[in-house]
């Protein structure tokens, strides 16, 4: 079904823009979710002419590589068509004026029936300032059609911070209209999860405390900072990964099994799973958080965090967080989940284990401490996508010995390259007004609580960076943190 609108992206000439929104508009026209009834307005401070915005536009498919193959075709022309450039500062009044007239007279010549999104694609200290105006200069439709409201990451840095920016939108939009992009979500293996756990009578009676001993997430990057130090030296790997993406993650491990599989019944779900997992005190984060910072490699050709251009020489951001978080979800009451992300480790890998209990009486030995192998389920998310399924089986020919198989689904390249990028997806949903793969405000107000202790512990602390090698797995205590409890990082490729 095709979908009429009119988009309206502030921050139309930054590099999120560029990157992902136009390439992902396109491939909607091209697949004929938008058809010819859409119109996009780029706003931005650049005085740039609709002529320009084109070649933009243009040059932003190509560049995405969503144009290649195509001969004589002039379809990305086509789309660009629907693309109008306003100049425009945030703060000023009268643009929104202009833009409320030019929004008005594309709603006619294109019949968009009055449904608006806003896509917020600029830094988060805009958002009230633009969803004030919006609202008090009428660019909010009031007949029938729907009025979106698509803002990006970074959503606050603690709770107070984020509850003031959603206080400052919530005056013009309300909860149903708010949508809150955690691209995560708009990963096909992260949205893959629910279909694993509730779509399989195998998991479904086996996700519980009886069965599961714990679980356990890495989002291992091998890169440095790159050029985001700016950017990383004022957020740090808590902000950056654990608040949104890793506590996504967690509860859509944890929560319990919805009635229906919609928007709300999934949400309330997922707000209940973040809203149990343990408030730690002080003491507690002391005990079940590491922090760590990238120093060189162990031949010194890479350099440490603090020596990387834009870094304070003493900077104290972590690159590195592990942690254990305890579920207290009926289901999962008391299973530990461990956590894990940092820059600089050993090899790029986003993954989560599922390690199961590992109680049985080993009738195949005549050991009784010699214990089966433990069955892992692992749910490879990038850069491989898939699934691995440890068990026992009998192998050999002498005896009745054991030994671990992996039964293994990777998608294959064709397959990866069909599925939609996070954004086509996302801006899909929200055009069909599905918040399914969006962040509700209460579950990113708990993650933030449950983070902000833990960053409040740290920041009375001075850390001893860097701690880490670049090319580890991080800081011993993030092995330790494990080991005290009789367990391992089932991902180790150190190993
Ligand atoms: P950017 O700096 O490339 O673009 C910012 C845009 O805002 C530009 O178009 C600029 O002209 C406009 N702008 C700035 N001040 C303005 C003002 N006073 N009035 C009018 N326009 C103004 O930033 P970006 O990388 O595109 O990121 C935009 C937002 O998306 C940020 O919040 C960022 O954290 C978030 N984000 C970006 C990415 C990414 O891949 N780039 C990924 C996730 C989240």
């Amino acid at each position: 079904m095709n979908q009429k609108a009119l988009f309206i992206i502030f921050g139309g000439t930054g590099d999120l823009a560029y990157r992902k929104l136009y390439p992902a508009l396109f491939n909607l026209y091209e697949k004929g979710y938008l058809k010819e009834d859409f119109a996009v307005i780029g706003t931005a401070r650049r005085p740039w002419s609709n002529d320009h915005y084109h070649e933009v536009v243009m040059s932003a498919i190509e560049d995405a590589g969503r144009d290649s193959g195509r001969t004589n075709d002039d379809l990305p022309r086509k789309f660009a068509n629907h693309f109008y450039y306003q100049s425009h500062n945030v703060d000023d009044v009268d643009h929104y004026v202009a833009l409320r007239k030019l929004a008005d007279e594309l709603d006619e010549k294109y019949q968009l029936e009055g449904n608006r999104i806003f896509y917020l694609a600029m830094a988060p200290r805009f958002f009230g300032t633009i969803a004030g105006h919006l609202k008090d200069q009428q660019l909010l439709t009031d007949g029938d059609g729907f009025n979106r409201l698509i803002i990006e990451k970074p959503f606050g840095r603690d709770y107070p911070s984020a509850k003031e920016l959603n206080d400052s939108i919530s005056g013009s939009f309300k909860e149903e209209q708010i949508f809150r992009i955690d691209h995560y979500l708009g990963k096909e293996p992260i949205q893959s999860i629910a279909g694993l756990r509730f779509g399989n009578a195998l998991f479904n009676s086996l996700w519980n405390k009886e069965h599961i001993d714990n679980i356990q997430i890495t989002l291992a990057e091998s890169l440095g900072v790159e050029e985001r130090a700016g950017y990383y030296e004022t957020a740090g790997a808590m902000r950056d990964m654990v608040q949104n993406h890793i506590m996504q993650i967690v509860s859509l491990l944890t929560m319990e099994r919805p009635d229906v599989f919609d928007p709300s019944h999934l949400r309330e779900k997922k707000i209940e799973a973040v809203e149990n997992i343990q408030m730690y005190s002080k003491e507690e984060v002391d005990q079940n958080f590491v922090r760590g910072q990238y120093g060189e490699d162990e031949f010194k050709t890479q350099l440490a965090y603090r020596d990387e251009e834009g870094t304070d020489d003493n900077s104290q951001i972590e690159t590195f967080v592990a942690g254990k978080l305890i579920t207290h979800n009926p289901s999962l009451d008391g299973v530990p989940i461990y956590i894990r992300t940092g820059k600089r480790l050993t090899k790029k890998s986003t993954q989560v284990n599922i390690v199961f209990k590992n109680n049985d009486k080993n009738i195949f030995s005549d050991n009784p401490d010699e214990k089966l192998e433990t069955n892992v389920l692992t749910m490879h998310i990038e850069p491989d996508q898939g699934f691995t399924l440890e068990f026992n089986t009998k192998t050999g020919n002498q005896g009745y010995k054991l030994s671990p198989v992996h039964l293994r689904y990777r998608k294959t390249a064709a397959e990866k390259a069909r599925i939609p990028d996070a954004y086509e997806g996302l801006i899909r949903d929200a055009l069909a007004g599905d918040k399914t793969n969006f962040a509700h405000w209460h579950e990113v107000a708990q993650a933030w609580k449950i983070m902000d202790v833990v960053r409040n512990t740290w920041d009375a602390e001075t850390p001893d960076f860097p701690n880490y090698v670049s090319g580890s797995m991080g800081p011993q205590a993030a092995d330790d943190l494990l080991t005290r409890d009789g367990r391992e990082w089932v991902f180790n490729p150190r190993k």
